[in-house]
């Protein structure tokens, strides 16, 4: 999944409600997250490469892999949370098609995918995102990733993530990660994940 985005970034407009996902997320822990977490990775970011000329011509996904760990980490924050808000939707659909087939091939079932993934968020120590990715082969792999880190784009095409922070759920289950893994899961974008398979 790429988003062809250059500087001087914007944000990306929010494709439902602050409150559509309620009560699963709540209105209140996602205006924090939109407006304040990820919006401040984007003044940021714009901050950081303002005096940068030669940094302005770097896409987005190239500036998560930059040994400057300021630029990394936030550009990483605008990544991940665009790929974030795009994997959830208030018009939940189970995955059909070639997604469906596929996740059946690696996965078994819808309900075994669900369960891993939910056993990876709860593996993450610290703060950090869980990913739905394609290798090169087109099969499905579970990843994960530390802070604001991005997958290995060379390896695998991203379909989907969830945000493992604590602010993406603290306000509304407060320790209950596991809550938050599963209320997510039944937000899940399977659609934008199907949209961003490559073929
Ligand atoms: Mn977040």
């Amino acid at each position: 999944m790429s988003f062809d985005k250059y500087y001087p970034f914007t944000a990306m407009e929010l494709p439902y409600e602050l409150n559509a996902l309620d009560p699963n997320i709540s209105e209140y822990t996602m205006y924090f997250h939109y407006d304040k977490h990820y919006m401040g990775y984007i003044d940021k970011l714009n901050k950081l490469l303002e005096n940068r000329p030669l940094m302005q011509n770097i896409p987005l996904e190239t500036l998560t892999k930059m040994e400057d760990e300021a630029i990394r980490g936030n550009a990483g924050g605008v990544y991940n949370h665009e790929l974030y808000f795009r994997s959830l939707t208030p018009n939940y659909k189970k995955p059909a098609g070639q997604l469906a087939g596929q996740i059946e091939k690696d996965f078994g079932s819808l309900e075994a995918l669900e369960e891993k993934l939910a056993d990876a968020g709860m593996g993450i120590t610290g703060s950090g995102w869980v990913w739905l990715a394609e290798d090169t082969n087109g099969n499905l792999e579970i990843l994960t990733t530390k802070n604001q880190e991005t997958i290995d784009f060379d390896k695998y095409n991203p379909l989907m993530n969830i945000d493992v922070w604590e602010h993406a759920y603290y306000l509304d289950r407060q320790n209950r990660r596991d809550k938050y893994l599963n209320a997510v899961l039944q937000k899940a974008n399977w659609l934008n994940a199907r949209n961003n398979m490559t073929e």
